[in-house]
């Protein structure tokens, strides 16, 4: 498939990349930033939604910093699976994303702000034109949503990340800047349930790193995930449970996320504070699935259907929780 051309454009600096955004904005002109390219370049050769210029984050040094508390955008996907730096559950939901190659390219920030997947959008140019598109590249037709007909205002393909629901549980602070200025947000506020607008990043904002707070360290936990091929596919479901403990059998403190369910990863703090009032272990951890599995809503736009995708959650989430047992 060809690649429709586009300008590419290298700054060296955080200040060089904004500086180039800020005259594109000036002059009218969209854009993307790309990170790995490893979504952002397979979407473009099938067509969807590419625009004529790309700023590339590449030689931007300032991104690739990684601690136990300091994870910069431009930090690869196989050193944060690799890294004695990153917390344990971080590195496992790194390294079950794709392959090694794709993981040597892909980067933190371009999983955060992966774009959302939908078996009617994620098509060649002429598959979709045989369909007459859809709403979310529509090619100035109208066309309508292909998931839920007939509304035409709201997309919803699906966030298919694994990193997200761990870092929320970790309680993440995503930190973005743009020619304006800089701001940080919660990770769990920074998605929003649109799959087309996806996040709170506005024109020419780019997320620069994400900090993790100083006991981030004393959280244990697990990540489990479904897919059709481990080793290469995308979260059909992913399930985050992190836990403090406190000595005793019951966890001072629990945290559950969710992804590859719905347009924005799920954070579920009521669900994970009603199985703290009266633990029972395993009980309340069949109760705690339970209430997750309720919680999600899935829509028929993956490969799995939406009744599996939401029983399997409840699975994954008693799996993840094996550890408090
Ligand atoms: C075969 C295959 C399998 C895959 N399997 C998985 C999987 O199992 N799990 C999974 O999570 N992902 C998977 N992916 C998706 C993708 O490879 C990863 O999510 C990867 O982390 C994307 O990072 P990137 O740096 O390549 O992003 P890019 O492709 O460069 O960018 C992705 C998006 O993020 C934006 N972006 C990138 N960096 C920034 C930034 N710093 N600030 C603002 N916007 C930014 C880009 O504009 C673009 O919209 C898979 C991809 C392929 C091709
Ligand atoms: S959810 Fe609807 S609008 Fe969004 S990509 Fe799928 S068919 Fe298109």
């Amino acid at each position: 498939m060809r690649m429709p051309p586009f300008e590419l454009h290298n700054p060296t600096s955080l200040s060089e990349a904004l500086a180039t955004a800020a005259d594109l904005e000036e002059a009218g002109q969209d854009f993307d930033w790309i990170a790995g390219g490893t979504d952002l370049l397979p979407n473009y050769k099938w067509h969807i939604n590419a625009k004529k210029h790309v700023i590339a984050l590449a030689k931007v040094s300032e991104l690739t910093e990684l601690s136990p508390t300091h994870i910069g955008a431009m930090v690869r996907l196989h050193d944060l699976a690799q890294s004695d730096a990153s917390h344990p559950v971080l590195a496992k939901a790194a390294n079950s994303i794709a392959s090694v190659m794709i993981r040597r390219s892909g980067t933190v920030g371009g999983n955060i702000c992966l774009d959302t997947r939908c078996y009617w959008f994620n098509q060649s140019e002429q598959w979709r034109e045989s369909i007459d598109w859809c709403h979310k590249c529509d090619c100035g037709t109208a066309a309508d949503c292909r998931v839920i007909p007939n509304q035409n205002t709201l997309c919803v393909a699906t966030y298919q990340a694994d990193l997200a629901p761990v870092l929320m549980c970790l309680e993440a602070t995503i930190h973005l800047a743009s020619p304006s200025g800089q701001r940080s947000v919660l990770l769990s506020e920074f998605f929003e349930l649109d799959g087309m607008t996806r996040n709170v990043l506005q024109r020419g904002e780019l997320v620069t790193h994400l900090t993790l707070p100083e006991g981030a360290g004393e959280w244990q936990g697990d990540y489990q995930k479904l897919s059709q091929r481990e080793s290469w596919d995308f979260p059909e479901a992913g399930v985050a449970v992190l836990w403090k403990r406190n000595g005793g059998a019951k966890p001072a403190d629990l945290r559950v996320g969710t992804t590859g369910l719905e347009s924005i990863p799920g954070f579920h703090t009521e669900e994970a504070a009603s199985a703290l009032v009266d633990w029972r272990g395993k009980e309340s951890i069949d109760e705690l699935a339970e209430a997750i599995r309720k919680a999600v809503k899935p829509v028929q736009n993956t490969w799995y259907a939406p009744s599996y995708r939401r029983k399997m959650v409840k699975v994954l989430t008693r799996r993840a929780c094996a550890g408090l047992l």
